[in-house]
């Protein structure tokens, strides 16, 4: 089968670019699509502490640098183009981008999620005026004055604490009585004392006049509203899997739309594997993802290997109902 490359690779985050690196570190002819800069949400992650191997801690926007030199090392090639659909025809997958179809013999899919918005009133109108979705972005316009940060998870307890950094007053609020954040990382907010929590509280307009001037709160049990002056209000309230490309596809989709696989990162589409955050996955690290897509350009390379009829025995009974899935549609 001739295609024009072995491996395509649908997103240059965490997940993408480690498949990359392991893909072509592999001898497989790789080339990864990104319709933005390379580095997917980590661009986001100020002071990334949880990496291992990084005591010092690193920047988001350095780590993915490595890891995007680190795969060109090894022979990707990454390449800036939109990907407006995928398909799988005859054995082939057609990416379509917009330069013109790109055939494969596999594709991982790293496409990452996309921010939640709240869907308050002020929220699009103060968007870019006060109204942000990336602390390390945005914050330091902001220096010396109060921000609201709106969420409970992992995102919101960290970018809370960058806040802090730039400011004496950060006003956090939570729609449930605790974190939905790991424990540690709600800890250290609920102990610093630049920062304010306030549990059972909801948005429920944002106002101003050009730039954000004030917020509205409504406790949700007691239903009591008030008004906070401040200048800035910082969403991390989750994400969206961003699975539009595969939406024609037979594949499984957990309860919030993200692709379920089996350990292999395979979906129920033979030589379609998904990695990273559009994956359905307990829980979403930067290790996780770069774990994911070393694991799937492995899979993919030996799904490579059998497609040429040079492929070696693999075990692919884990066990689960997904593997045995994938099994059949083979
Ligand atoms: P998340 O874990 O899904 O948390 C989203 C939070 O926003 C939840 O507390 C949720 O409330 C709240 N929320 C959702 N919709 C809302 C709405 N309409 N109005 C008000 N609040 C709303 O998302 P995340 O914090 O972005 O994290 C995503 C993944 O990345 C997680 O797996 C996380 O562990 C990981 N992550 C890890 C780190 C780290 O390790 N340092 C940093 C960032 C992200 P409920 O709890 O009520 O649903």
């Amino acid at each position: 089968m001739t295609t024009d490359q072995d491996l395509i690779i649908i997103g240059a985050g965490g997940a993408g670019l480690s498949a990359a690196q392991y893909g072509a570190r592999g001898n497989l002819r790789t080339l990864v699509l990104e319709e933005l800069a390379p580095g997917g949400q980590a661009l986001l992650i100020d002071t990334l502490e949880n990496y291992p191997g990084f005591p010092d801690a690193v920047s988001g926007f350095d780590f993915t640098q490595k890891m995007e030199e680190q795969a060109k090392k090894f022979g990707a090639k990454v390449e800036n183009m939109s990907v407006t659909s995928l398909r799988k025809e005859d054995g082939i997958f057609v990416v379509e981008t917009d330069r013109g179809p790109i055939t494969s013999l596999a594709v991982i899919l790293a496409t990452g999620a996309k921010h939640r918005t709240v869907g308050v009133p002020g929220e699009e109108e103060f968007s870019g005026k006060g109204v942000s979705y990336c602390a390390t972005c945005d914050g330091p316009f902001f220096k010396g004055k109060r921000m609201l940060v709106v969420g409970g998870g992992d995102a919101a307890c960290d970018e809370a604490t960058y806040l802090s950094h730039l400011a004496d007053s950060i006003l956090m609020i939570h729609r449930r009585d605790r974190f939905r954040a790991q424990k540690a990382v709600g800890a250290r907010v609920l102990a610093n004392p630049k920062i304010t929590v306030r549990f059972n509280t909801e948005l429920r307009r944002i106002e101003g006049e050009k730039v954000v001037r004030k917020v509205r709160l409504v406790n949700n049990l007691t239903g009591k509203e008030g008004e906070e002056e401040l200048a800035a209000v910082f969403v991390f309230i989750g994400s969206d899997p961003q699975t539009q490309l595969v939406k024609g596809m037979n594949l499984t989709l957990d309860d919030g739309g993200y692709i379920e696989t089996n350990q292999r990162m395979e979906t129920l589409v033979p030589g379609l594997y998904a990695v990273g955050d559009v994956r359905a996955s307990p829980f979403r690290q930067l290790v996780v993802a770069a774990g994911e897509g070393g694991v799937a350009a492995h899979a993919a390379g030996q799904y490579i290997d059998e497609m040429r009829g040079e492929g070696y025995f693999v075990d692919r009974d884990f066990g689960d109902q997904h593997s045995k899935a994938v099994a059949v549609a083979r």
